[in-house]
Parts: C-alpha cells; structure tokens; sequence
C-alpha cells in the first residue's frame, strides 16, 4: 500500500533515461538487475525475521531466568531517569531523558539540578512544523539521535503530538499542529530520524493531554468522534508510520479514567488496534494505581523514587490480583527495549557539532513564515540602512521553558550575526523595551524612534517573553506585552518602513498589523535563530514556511475559548472536533492568517488538476495530479495543501480537512508534476455506532490550495460506500444544530454537548475534608489548616532547596506546585517525602489528627 504522505514530484521533461531505441537490447541487463535486487530483498527479509525470533528467545530466556522480584523490578525505574539493570541476566540500565528539540541530560540524577550537558538546541516544534519538510524532521531526528548516542541516552523523550486546542496552551511550542494529519506526518517523520541511528523515542503525551492548568489531575471529557478524529489520529498516525520504541502516557484523566490506567488508550486502541509493540511509559509521576495501570497497558513507571510500587506488583500477583502473564508481557517488552539499546550502544561516538549548528539554521530558515510583506519591502535591499530594534535581538527568545529546555553549545544572536555582515556599518541597535518589563520605556522608544528616523527599514524583534510560555501553566491572554505592542506602533509612527520579526512560540494577537509592513514569525528557533534572520531578510533563504495553525485575530473568536482552560476537576471539550482552521470555516470567522498561510519572495502558479478515477468505490485509491510552477525570478519553495470536503452529509462534518500535503522545490519558472494518492481514510469519518471509519456515499470535493484559505484548484469525486448503510442514522441535525450549524463565538450549550457526549458530563468533587487521598492536590488540602501549614512548608523548602535553579525553571516550578497530587510528593522532591509521610499528611488532613502524626513519627 503507498503510505499516506508519499508524493512523487516530476519535472516536465524529465530526460529519457533510456531512448527506445535502446530498450530491446537492455531487456536482459534488466533482467538481471531485478533478479540481484529480489535476491537481496529476499536475504533482508530472511535476516530480519532470523533477528526477530533470535530476539524473542533471547527475551523469553531472560524472562524465564528472573525472579518475579526482578521483573517487578523492571517496571519502575532505578532513578529520575534510568530503568534499572539486572546484571546477573546482562539488562543494562537505560537513560530516558528529554526531549524533545535537543538533548537535556542533566548533570546530577536530580531533574533540573546542577544544569545539563550542552547540547544542540534546535527550533521548537511550532517551528519546525511550520516547514511541513518530513525529510527535513527526519533530519533534525537523526541529529538527535546522534546527540543521544554520544552521551549514552536509549530514548529521548519526544516527540510531543498534542494537538493545539486552544492558542493559549503554556505548551504549544512544544507542539507541532492543530491539525492532526500534520501532526503525525511530522511526528512521524522525526522519530524514523532518531530510531534510525538506533536510539529509542517516545511520543507523548498520550493523550488529550490539551492544557497545563491541572495537567495532573484534570478529566478531559471529549466525545468520541472528537477523540477519533482530532485527539489520537496524529497519535495514530506516527506509530503506523514509525512504530516508536516507547508511548509515553499523559497525566490527565480521559473520560473518567486516568490516562495511565486507560485499557482502552493503552490496550485496546494502542496496542490491538494500532498493532503497536512497544513500552509504554508513563510521564513522569502520572501513576496513580501502579496495578490497574500494569492491568491497561502501562510498562514503565517513570521516575523512579517510589521503591514501593515495585513490592505492590509482587504482592498484587501474589495474591491473585494481576495475572503473572500480564506482568510478564511488560517485561518482554522492557527487555526488548533495553537489548534494542544494548546493541546499539556507540562507546567514544562523536556528533559533528558544526554540521548540526548548520541543521538548526537551516531548519529556522525552513519554519519561519512570512505573514505579510507589502510593498515588497522584504527582501532588504542590500545598501538599505537598518535600524534593528529590541532587546531580543541581544538576548534571543529561542526556546519554550520546562521540561524541554535545552543548554546550547552555541546560540547566535542577530546584533552578533547582523555585525559580521559585510554591511553591518548600515545597522544601529537600539534595545526598545526591557526585557525583564512588560511595561513600556519611554526612554527606549524614543531611543528607538530615533534610531528608525535616520534608517531606511526598522527590523523589530518582539513577541512573547520567557514569561509568558512553559511548561505547568497556560496563557491567560494572547496579547503580546504592552512594552512591544506600543514600540512597534511608535516606530511605524516616525518611519513607516517597518518589519515586526515574532518571537513566541505560538499566536498573539497583532493590534498594530496594519503599521507594520511585514510580519516574519520566526516562533522560537533555536540556536541558529540568529543567522537564519539575516539570511531570511536579505533573501539569501527564500521564506517558504507555512503556518501549521490559525492565528486567530484575537482569543475570542477561538472555539475552545469558554472551555479553556477549565478546571480544576474537569474540563469540557465541547467544540468536538471543530479545532482551529476547523472551526474558522466551519462558523465563517476571519483568521488573522489562516491555517497552511505563508508568504515568499516568488510566486507560484498551480494548473492542471486531474483526478482518476472519478468515480470509485470506498476502497478505491484517488489518483491526484496536478501542476505547479514558479513564476517568479527566485528560486523557492512552496508547500502544496490537499484539502477534502464532503459536499454534502448527514453527519455533521468539517468544511474542509487536510489530507495530504508536500514541499515542492522550484527554480524561477520551473514547472513539476505533483502526484498524491487518496484512500478511504481521507474521506472517512469515525462512526461511534459501529466503532469504525465509515465513508457516506456521495460526491467530494479535493481542493488544492497554497493555504486553506487558498484554494487554487478543485474537482470532484464520487465515492460509493460499500455497506449501504442509511445516512439518516447519522442525522442529528435536530438534536446537535450547533454542531451542524456553529456560529462565530461557538456558544455550544452543555445540553447538546451531553447529547453527543453520549450523557451528562459531571465533573468530578473537589476533595475535601475527609475525602482526601493520594490523587488530592496541594490546592485541595490547603482548604484545611493542615493542609495550609503544610503547603508554607513545601513552599518554603521548594525555593530554598532549588536556589542553584534557572529563573524559568523556577518559575515554572512555583506556577504548578499547587497542582501537584500528593502522591507525586516523592518523585518532586527526590524521595525526601516519603509515603509515611504522605499518608500521614492525608490522615491530618482528613481530620485524623493522631493516626496521622503516629504515621509521620513511625515512618
Ligand atoms: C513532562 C514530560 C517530560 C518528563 C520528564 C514531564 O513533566 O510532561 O514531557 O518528558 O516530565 O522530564
């Protein structure tokens, strides 16, 4: 079957690579040649299941020679970031660590102390999605992977497909998309990167795992079409497509039931209906009940603090709880996981730290996307004097805080870079705002102003400050700080030449679009930022990103905007599967830039579209082909957009839905063929009356476009379901008209959501006195006095113990300490808070005041 996502390009008179003249006396020669390539296919495939079943008596022997101590052992990890090793059966223990746009391999086993080992930092995801590049993710993985070799990593914890519910998400850097076609065509694409130098990935955070507020604990209640859709079907999409060696489980609950503990998620759509065969890892502290989350599908257990759990597992087997075959499945695959890095271990391997800058510049270059250029004012003409404004510009905003953050070898700045140009005499600096401040300077706008007067073009570098995004909290707003929004105004005012440069690593609302004369979002992209700038502005590179999300133009016209982020027990998705460009067409709402919009110094012109068949039945493949040349002087890129719209259905359906998508490279006037191939999938939906993908009968339309609000080309298809299944089955168009007919604002009342959620969504209770256990947060138990006592304490020894901690970090630390669940106390604080001491701490707070101190005291 052609997988989904591969193209052919041709370019319009290939050379002949055999005249046919030649042909009849080049038959046996070919002959040969195909008999030699099926000989050595034929010894690859015998080889790799000679590897496969050696492989699995190798596990099965190993098994068979472990204690069930031992193999509890197995599930849990030996630290903060290693499993454990058994030597006496030769199982070394395993790093796992972050992840995932660079290596973060700290230097003490303690997460976020004494630093990590430098790395190479590049873009964000939100940057590299923007490149919709697949060889070029491949790429920045393989240089992961060998990042990872060199320091003796087996996985690397990344690469994260959540998909963008919502701007405001404190984690959407480290996102690729709202759109989950995309999402796993890139996560896809990165992981076969990694794995192909050998090291393990692991593809998080699975899943619907959508905003930090209450990451840990919150229930998401999606429907089950949204699930399908939007939700897993990225998931879905790059473990088919490359089968990562480890899933790491979310947080969250999902519908009622903890994402660690879901034998739906992890088991039956994972692992049976997925075929995946991986390990399946929890984010680190996700586990609630390690035996219910071992009994749905949870191998690893990550980190490693609570020893505890591992005597849980012997016990629950011991005494008939869990099955020993269903512990010993986890175990095969842990081993199978760490014999895969075992053989894959490179002693003294050396990465090529300048050929991996070289890939982080390039892959800033690929994502930036140009959002407007009037006038032609960019490229930068190269005698043009530059005013060059914001302190970004000395002090990059390059990456997301958190979890991801990472220490670069090398990090160019664009003052430095902009100095070593040969016309760097023509650029002034001025800084324009702090930093620090959100507030305006008047000293450094004026400053600015100043120095924009005396230029020809004003470069301003401005966005989201490291306030604004991490990890364990979301935006509250998407309104860039009052500091950069009025210097950009100001400067427009005393010269209008200006081009805004974004920094951030997801939208913000533009006041001052119209003062500006182009917009380059840049997001945050890495340590090459700064070069790749230049190259950008003076046309050396030839923008050719995309956007691979909505700027919406501002946060209320975004449908999730009532739901989110929503909390703290619960929060409601009531939009379903209207996300992002989804919902914008679907309500007939402007973008600010629309969802696949970008820019570039050539223009390109798309003819000849040709479908075939143009009728077939739902498990037909459409053949689709058409024409795209670059009509400009420049050479250029341009990401082609298949889009697929029911024209008319009984189920509520999207307008339109991305399907597939390629970067195609053309020289000035150039013209090349684009090929795709469509099957059922691109035209399905999830049915959830008989749990499958269902095609109704009818006409499609398959737009080709330069965005999804740019469609150049169009046609139609038939398509005949095959089961004669009546559409007026999925008619709900009296009971669910929102979802048929939504409108600007998406004011989607809870009665229709419940109707298609199949009942009513209650959130769960509040723990309060007396109900409190080990999944109550800090901000749950400060409702009492022990509670309070007990979380100045936490508060106090938190600041002290992580003095050494970067700003950001520390800052990201504070934000989500109240939601943090009190069983995650032992893994947050190394071990010092043990589980006496928990369960002690919930006994006093549910009252129990004496059994409580007896169990603190005796621990
Ligand atoms: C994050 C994961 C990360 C893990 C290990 C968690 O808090 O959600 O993405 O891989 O920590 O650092």
């Amino acid at each position: 079957m052609p997988f989904p996502g591969d193209f052919r390009l041709s370019a319009k008179t290939p050379p002949p690579l055999m005249g046919s003249r030649h042909c009849d006396e080049n038959i046996p020669l070919l002959f040969m040649l195909q008999a030699w390539y099926a000989i050595i296919g034929i010894k690859v495939f015998i080889i790799a299941i000679h590897k496969g079943v050696a492989m699995e008596e190798q596990i099965r022997e190993i098994i068979n020679r472990l204690t069930l101590q031992e193999k509890a052992s197995l599930c849990s990890g030996e630290d903060f970031w290693h499993t454990k090793g058994i030597d006496r059966v030769g199982l070394p223990s395993v790093m796992l660590t972050d992840g995932p746009h660079g290596l973060r391999k700290q230097k003490q086993s303690k997460d976020f102390s004494g630093g990590s080992y430098e790395a190479t930092c590049f873009p964000t995801a939100s940057c590299l999605a923007s490149s919709w590049d697949r060889d070029l993710l491949r790429q920045v993985g393989e240089a992961l992977g060998e990042e990872c070799l060199q320091e003796d990593v087996g996985v690397l914890l990344g690469p994260g497909a959540n998909i963008k519910r919502s701007p405001l998400c404190g984690r959407n850097f480290e996102y690729f998309s709202e759109d989950p076609f995309l999402s796993g065509e890139l996560a896809g694409a990165l992981i076969q990167g990694v794995q192909s130098k050998g090291v393990g990935t692991s593809l998080k955070h699975f899943a619907v795992n959508n905003q930090e507020s209450n990451r840990m604990t919150i229930d998401a209640f999606v429907d089950e079409r949204a699930m399908r859709e939007i939700y897993l079907a990225g998931f879905e999409r790059a473990v088919k497509k490359a089968n990562p060696r480890t899933v790491m489980c979310a947080y969250n609950r999902v519908n009622g039931t903890y994402a660690s503990q879901s034998h739906l998620l992890l088991t039956r759509i994972l692992r049976e209906e997925w075929g995946y065969d991986g390990v399946v890892v929890s984010d680190w502290g996700a586990v609630s009940d390690r035996v219910a989350a071992l009994k749905a599908g949870l191998d690893l257990e990550m980190p490693g603090v609570f020893r505890e759990n591992d005597q849980v597992i012997v016990d629950a087997v011991r005494s008939g709880e869990l099955d020993e075959s269903v512990l010993d499945e986890a175990v095969a695959r842990l081993v199978k996981l760490i014999l895969q890095y075992k053989a894959n271990r490179a002693d003294g391997y050396r990465f090529d730290r300048e050929a991996h800058h070289q890939l982080a510049i390039k892959a800033a270059c690929e994502g930036a996307v140009l959002l407007k250029n009037e006038d032609g004012i960019l490229p930068l003409k190269k005698r043009a004097r530059i005013a060059l404004i914001g302190e970004f510009a000395k002090h990059p905003r390059y990456q997301g805080a958190g979890s991801s953050l990472v220490n670069p070898w090398r990090l160019d700045n664009a003052y430095d870079q902009a100095m070593k140009l040969p016309n760097h005499s023509d650029i002034i600096y001025a800084r324009g705002y702090d930093i620090l401040s959100d507030e305006p300077d008047r000293q450094l706008i004026d400053e600015a102003c100043n120095a924009a007067r005396t230029a020809d073009v004003a470069v301003i570098l401005a966005g989201l400050t490291d306030d604004y995004e991490s990890e364990g909290f979301d935006r509250t707003h998407m309104r860039m700080p009052p500091a950069h929004n009025l210097l950009i105004e100001e400067v427009a005012r005393a010269n209008p030449n200006v081009v805004v440069v974004l920094c951030n690593g997801a939208p913000v609302e533009m006041p001052w679009i119209k003062s500006a004369k182009a917009v380059l979002e840049l997001y945050l992209s890495g340590q090459g930022g700064g070069t790749a700038l230049w190259r950008l502005l003076y046309g050396e590179a030839n923008p050719c990103g995309k956007l691979a999300e909505t700027f919406p133009e501002k946060l209320e016209d975004c449908p999730s905007t009532a739901w989110f982020p929503m909390g703290p027990k619960g929060v409601e998705y009531r939009e379903s599967i209207y996300v992002g460009y989804r919902f914008f067409d679907k309500a007939d709402v402007k973008p600010l830039f629309p969802f696949g919009h970008g820019l570039s110094y050539t223009t390109f012109e798309y003819s000849d579209l040709v479908l075939e068949p143009e009728k077939m039945d739902e498990n037909g493949t459409l053949n689709i082909r058409f024409k795209i040349r670059n009509t400009g002087t420049r050479a250029g890129k341009e990401i082609v957009q298949v889009y697929v719209r029911d024209v008319e259905s009984a189920i509520f359906r999207p307008v339109k839905e991305l399907k597939e998508f390629a970067k195609v490279s053309l020289e000035p006037g150039e013209e090349k063929e684009v090929r795709f191939q469509l099957e059922k999938r691109a035209f399905a939906f999830y049915d959830t009356q008989s749990k499958g993908w269902r095609v109704e009968t009818g006409e499609f339309e398959i737009l080709v476009g330069a965005s999804s609000r740019d469609i150049r080309l169009s046609g139609r298809v038939w398509i005949e379901a095959g089961d004669g299944m009546d559409p007026s089955a999925w008619d709900k168009r009296s009971l669910l008209p929102s979802y048929y007919d939504p409108k600007p604002g998406c004011d989607i009342p809870k009665h229709e959501f419940d109707v298609l959620y199949g009942k009513p969504v209650v959130h769960p209770p509040l723990h309060r006195k007396g109900t409190f256990n080990p999944d109550s947060t800090i901000s749950e138990i400060r409702q009492v006095s022990a509670g309070r006592i007990f979380y100045r304490i936490l508060m106090r020894a938190a600041k002290k113990m992580n003095r050494e901690m970067d700003e950001k970090t520390l800052r990201m630390m504070m934000k989500s300490i109240e939601e943090i669940p009190l069983r995650q106390l032992a893994q947050n604080t190394g071990g010092r808070i043990g589980r006496n001491m928990i369960d002690g701490l919930i006994l006093l707070c549910n009252g129990k005041w004496l059994k409580g101190l007896a169990k603190m005291i005796l621990r």
